[in-house]
């Protein structure tokens, strides 16, 4: 059976999930924005966490962590490489090793590059990827930490995972994102009626997050760089496909 997923919306604009194992109840919190909508949300379903993974130490990610751990005794998972910035780990994870939401068994994926010590999971009997800022709807995260060659490597590992996977990011900027998308590959039909249901669903309050890496693939312009239409719109026709990324994450930075 597969994982039940549930998005959180947090803050302003930040997405916690709630990952439930319908056969076992074991139930995952992944990232910690704010805990009042994850407790409510874990109560109304009456659900225990058991488990909490972060995915990287930004604050938006953790710092609702102490509220939950409070009402709920769950083990806390996050990146090893983070070990020194982030609140106590039970498990330290890094790229290849295994965790368990209930009966199904999740992989993680080192994706540095917005932080040196981001990670993704992916569970693949689900089809559920958490990539919190790395890759995200239409976008992918600011590179504050790691090199523009690093996130690059980052999203080539995402975009190789099975394209009905759901990429389950940390937040609502899809719209922003999408502008941007428009801006340097104008004539992508598939871009232009993605944003036609972005702009339907956020008006009618309604979160454009997770989302089908294939859409992605077909769509968000970081993961593609070999695009013919976005090469010549930035005047890069023969460049390597890292080097047209590292160009598009400049100039989204600006937009
Ligand atoms: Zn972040
Ligand atoms: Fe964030």
């Amino acid at each position: 059976m597969p994982l039940e997923i549930v998005t959180v919306p947090c803050l302003t604009d930040n997405y916690a999930f709630l990952a439930h194992d319908p056969e076992t109840g074991a139930t995952a919190v992944v990232d910690a924005p704010e805990a009042g909508p994850i407790l409510s949300a874990l109560e109304e379903r009456g659900w225990r966490a058991d488990l909490v993974i972060l995915t990287h130490h930004h604050g938006d990610h953790v710092q609702g962590l102490a509220d939950i751990m409070d009402a709920h005794h769950a083990k806390v998972a996050g990146p090893a490489d983070d070990v020194h910035r982030l609140p106590a780990l039970d498990m330290q994870l890094a790229e290849g090793d295994e965790i368990e939401i209930g009966a199904e068994r999740g992989r993680v994926i080192e994706v540095p590059g917005h932080t040196t010590g981001h990670i993704a999971v992916h569970f693949p009997e689900s089809g559920i990827a958490f990539t919190a800022d790395s890759l995200m709807a239409l976008g992918c995260g600011r590179v504050f930490e790691g090199t523009m060659d690093q996130m690059w490597a980052s999203l080539s590992k995402l975009a190789a995972l099975p394209p009905e996977t759901m990429i389950c990011s940390g937040h609502e900027y899809t719209l922003a994102n999408g502008k941007f998308a428009l801006s340097v590959e104008p004539g992508n039909a598939d871009l232009i009626s993605r944003m036609e249901e972005t702009e339907k669903a956020r008006a009618d309050g309604r979160p454009t997050v997770p989302s089908r890496l294939g859409l992605e693939l077909a769509t968000n312009p970081f993961l593609r760089a070999a695009s013919p239409d976005i090469r010549e719109t930035i005047g890069m026709p023969d460049a390597s496909d890292a080097d047209v990324f590292a160009e598009l994450r400049r100039r989204k930075d600006e937009f």
